[in-house]
């Protein structure tokens, strides 16, 4: 596609279908980490929400119906990600399933032994490469509550969106350690280990104990409180804040609280 082509894309797609006042009012009125960022941000946020929801597909679950309001409450978390990164990186995907409410899914996992154990899991949320990103409505609907415990199920999920795209969090074995990529994954390694160990001992941890799974979950629920709960991650976790500020190139603790 030739840049002429694409700006010609963009400029039709704003224009067509722009995000009205009043339904963007209520998207910063309900979340209020959205509504801290600057004029500029902001400004970036609506117009990169409005060719998200030109590129994407929502799908409601179940008989459940998408309204524009609960689409721009997606899209505006989801593009909060990739504010400063730009929108290719959320490419990898087309389809949201959104879902009424968790999702019970049956687990298996083989244990040392080959014997077979089953579980049900309650998801919020799924991202899987190159297949839609599943969201459970009540979960999204309440992220201006769950904000204050660094909780958000959109950031989350197109965080490994983000990781899927481009490989953050991967090939820590094959990076050179002294490249830039080398010093800034070996340090989130680090990082993700520490935290591990203090889940494992029981510790009260500010970010989600759920980071402790692996290093690619430890990446996405640090995410959603660098972008939803910045001050208190820049506190509990000032090394993982400044981690996540160099890869996003954001510094939302800036903003007024
Ligand atoms: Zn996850």
């Amino acid at each position: 596609m030739t840049e002429w082509w694409r700006r010609w894309r963009r400029k039709r797609a704003l224009e067509r279908r722009p995000i009205p006042d009043a339904l963007w009012e209520l998207t910063l009125l309900r979340f209020p980490f959205l509504a801290a960022r600057d004029a500029v941000d902001l400004l970036a946020l609506r117009e990169m929400s409005t060719l998200f929801l030109a590129g994407k597909e929502f799908y409601g679950a179940r008989g459940l119906e998408v309204s524009d309001e609960m689409a721009v409450a997606i899209a505006a978390q989801a593009c909060l990600p990739a504010l400063k990164l730009g929108l290719h990186w959320l490419d990898g995907f087309v389809g949201i399933v959104v879902h009424e409410d968790a999702v019970v899914a049956r687990r298996e996992i083989e244990d040392e032994d080959g014997i077979v154990h089953a579980f049900d899991e309650e998801l919020s949320g799924e991202a899987m490469s190159g297949g839609p990103v599943m969201l459970a409505w009540r979960d999204v609907d309440e992220a201006g509550l769950s904000a204050t415990d660094g909780y958000n199920v959109v950031v989350h999920e197109f965080a490994h969106v983000i990781d899927m795209r481009s490989g953050v969090t991967a090939g820590l074995d094959t990076v050179d350690p002294q490249s830039d990529r080398g010093v800034w994954l070996n340090a989130l390694a680090d990082e993700y280990e520490r935290f591990a160990e203090a889940v494992d001992r029981g510790e009260e941890t500010f970010l989600d104990p759920y980071g402790a799974e692996a290093l690619e979950e430890f990446f996405a629920v640090a995410a959603e409180a660098f972008f939803v709960a910045p001050h208190e991650l820049l506190r509990e976790q000032s090394r993982v804040y400044g981690l996540l500020k160099d890869f996003f190139r954001q510094d939302p603790a800036t903003c007024p609280a």
